[in-house]
């Protein structure tokens, strides 16, 4: 019969005896001067081989053995139909490290893909109006100084546009307001959250009418209403923006508010969204939608005189395309 040399401590003082290991009908079998005990294999517990220490047999009173040579032990042990726990030969694979750090990946990646955006929009949506207020002044401070100067719009237009708008605003809670301004980004409109529009002098006055830029507001409220630079913003900012719902604090949001704001691209189907919007709240209002479709086609006609390159922000390029937006603002209520 294989025996293998050990030492055997009984658990409750340090002293080493020497033993010798075997195994016998399913029992492993301790022989020494002044030991002598058997118990069956499927009683005890086996550590993990490792290279370079001994492995400890561990019996259930708590006494336990040493063996330091590994091969003779694994040779008495596989004859006796141990084997080594799953979990201990899957750790001792390369296989086994290669899977839980694929399968760490592939956790991380749906977390950030799918688990985060869904997050977000959940946290997007539920922003109390005093955030959104607050992340719209800040997003004036800086829109001020680096966008925007003072307008040349007459003080008559201004307040002929300014109480047209007031008669179209959603009572919602929200402080809507329109800020005319020169620009060095063209005919453009900006909404942020909270409710402040941003419109202008280049697109009042490159629209047929006042029924145009009424429409280009309407639109506006649109993507306030619908939340989207709130969505856009956390989705972008998605982590920081778990911590500021969990600890009540928007300035890790309010750091990415100039990039956004820099480079605004709503998804295509956000500035659907919009559309249909502007097209259900200028109808229900009475005012036309069809002078909306001629300033389109007029800022069309601009930016392509202008290329694409030109410095204007991707208002045009990110909604829906002209003709589309022409279509949907011309055909007639049914
Ligand atoms: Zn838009």
């Amino acid at each position: 019969m294989n025996a293998v040399d050990a030492r055997y401590f009984d658990g409750r003082s340090s002293r080493a005896h020497a033993v010798r290991l075997s195994v016998d009908n399913g029992d492993l079998d301790i022989a020494g001067d002044d030991i002598a005990r058997r118990a069956p294999v499927s009683e005890i517990r086996v550590s993990e081989p490792l290279a370079h220490a001994p492995r400890i047999v561990t019996f259930s009173d708590g006494a336990f053995c040493e063996v330091d040579d590994n091969a003779a032990f694994a040779q008495i042990l596989a004859a006796s139909g141990h084997s080594d726990s799953f979990v201990v030969a899957w750790q001792n694979q390369w296989r086994g490290a290669f899977v839980a750090v694929f399968a760490l990946i592939a956790f991380l990646f749906i977390a950030y893909r799918w688990v985060l955006p869904v997050a977000a929009e959940y946290a997007a949506v539920r922003v109390p109006l005093a955030w959104e207020d607050r992340l719209g002044r800040e997003a004036t401070a800086f829109l001020e100084k680096r966008i925007f100067s003072t307008t040349q719009l007459s003080q008559e237009k201004r307040d002929a546009l300014a109480d047209r708008f007031d008669a179209i605003v959603p009572e919602d809670g929200r402080n809507y307001a329109i800020r005319f301004r020169a620009s060095k980004i063209g005919p453009n409109a900006l909404a942020l959250p909270g409710g402040i529009i941003y419109v202008t002098d280049e697109l009042v006055e490159l629209a047929p009418d006042d029924d145009a830029v009424l429409g280009v507001l309407a639109h506006e409220l649109g993507h306030i209403e619908q939340r989207h630079l709130m969505r856009r913003l956390f989705a972008s900012a998605a982590v920081g923006a778990a911590v500021a719902v969990l600890f009540g604090d928007v300035s890790t949001v309010l750091a990415a508010l100039p990039a956004i704001l820099i480079d605004l691209d709503y998804s295509r189907a956000m500035e659907r969204e919009a559309d249909s919007y502007a097209v259900a709240l200028l109808r229900a209002k009475g005012i036309s939608t069809g002078s909306l479709a001629t300033l389109f086609e007029r800022m069309q006609k601009a930016h392509d005189k202008r290329g694409p390159k030109g410095d204007w922000p991707a208002y045009l390029s990110t909604h829906p395309p002209t003709p589309e937006r022409v279509e949907l603002f011309r055909k007639p209520a049914n």
